[in-house]
């Protein structure tokens, strides 16, 4: 019998789609662990328990990876808060922890590193402090043991390339996704496509798109990458009802809301989308030949699940998926009683 923590990324991959759930810092955030606005994962190292739990979480719904939360655990993001100090320590504590769950469930350990928020285009010096950040944090993603590292949420393509080579010198199986904004181009004016082949062509194992687009303005941009490059595709969207006229989740408004109310961080409930929608966004990502799936900022564990059941999983969370048979009122069981389900036909 083949263990499947033997088998790698891109053997998984061969086999058919690869789950790897995201999200972790809006969740965190939800629970009242980290802060909106800076966004700096330091709950790793002030509650590592609520980043293991959390890592179960979504193991149980059906991710395949764990993804080490380093998101925004760079130099740039830990000087902006006064904390450079933590760097190194955060990031190995992170890793390690991922590493402990990865290693509990036979689930793949990868390594996260991420937009840097210093890259210029055309500015060598800005490249080169990139390059160092990045060094860094895959230096201890390798040492953790990592099986790939994912280089995620880049909306200049030349930065995900940037991080794609220092991936490459490590060696390991490397996952790019890049982050499109209100425009869908990246923000040096490459189209997704463009971008994409650029990435697959200088060596990427597998190519795509994470974060900033719900999946309804996600696909069309897919549609577009997928015939473009040879490579695996990734689609991770986060799960809110973004559209045409608010295509990215820092665009959507409420119209009837003050400025002050903006959505985005932390009041975009009234925008998230269902299990149902991702259900459906699964079997079109699907279809379009995606095969690396996820959710981004925003998802929790149940769209995960519903991720998962719609690819023909059935992850442990599936013992408590919903059967309404037995509900009093809408059920259909032959011991309910007949007064409730006439109630609930008409009443409810
Ligand atoms: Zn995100």
């Amino acid at each position: 019998m083949t263990d499947q923590a033997d088998v790698g990324l891109l053997e998984r991959l061969a086999q058919g789609p690869v789950i790897c759930a995201e999200g972790y810092l809006f969740e965190l955030e939800r629970r009242g662990y980290l802060q909106a606005g800076a966004f700096v994962p330091e709950v790793v190292v002030e509650h590592p328990e609520k980043v293991v739990e959390l890592h179960r979480e979504f193991v149980h719904a059906g991710s395949d990876v764990v993804e080490a939360f380093t998101y925004y655990a760079h130099r740039e993001k830990l000087r902006l808060i006064g904390k450079e100090q933590l760097l190194e320590q955060l990031n190995r504590d992170a890793l390690r922890i991922a590493k402990e769950v990865a290693e509990e469930t036979s689930s793949l350990l990868a390594g996260d590193i991420c937009n840097t928020n210093v890259f210029e285009p055309g500015n060598q010096g800005s490249a080169d402090q990139v390059r160092g950040m990045f060094t860094e944090q895959v230096g201890w993603a390798v040492d953790a043991g990592v099986d790939f590292v994912i280089g995620e949420t880049f909306s200049y393509a030349e930065e995900a390339l940037l991080a794609l080579e220092v991936i490459k010198e490590s060696g390991l199986p490397s996952v790019i996704t890049l982050a499109i904004h209100q425009e869908p181009l990246t923000r040096e004016g490459w189209s997704v496509a463009e971008a994409g082949k650029r990435l697959a062509d200088a060596g990427a194992d597998v190519v795509g798109l994470n974060c900033i687009r719900g999946p309804d303005t996600m696909l069309p941009l897919l549609e577009e990458l997928v015939p473009a490059v040879e490579v695996p595709v990734a689609a991770l969207p986060v799960p809110y009802r973004t559209r045409p006229d608010q295509p990215s989740f820092q665009s959507l408004r409420e119209p009837d809301q003050p400025e002050s109310h903006r959505p985005f961080p932390v009041a975009l409930d009234p925008f998230t989308g269902t299990r149902h929608e991702i259900a459906d966004f699964t079997v079109a990502a699907r279809e379009l030949g995606v095969a690396y799936f996820g959710v981004c900022c925003g998802a929790g564990p149940h769209h995960i699940r519903a991720m998962a059941e719609t690819l023909g999983r059935t992850p442990p969370a599936s013992r408590y998926s919903a059967d309404m048979s037995k509900h009093a009122f809408l059920g259909s069981d032959s011991s309910l009683r007949e007064h409730n389900l006439a109630f609930g036909s008409t009443e409810l």
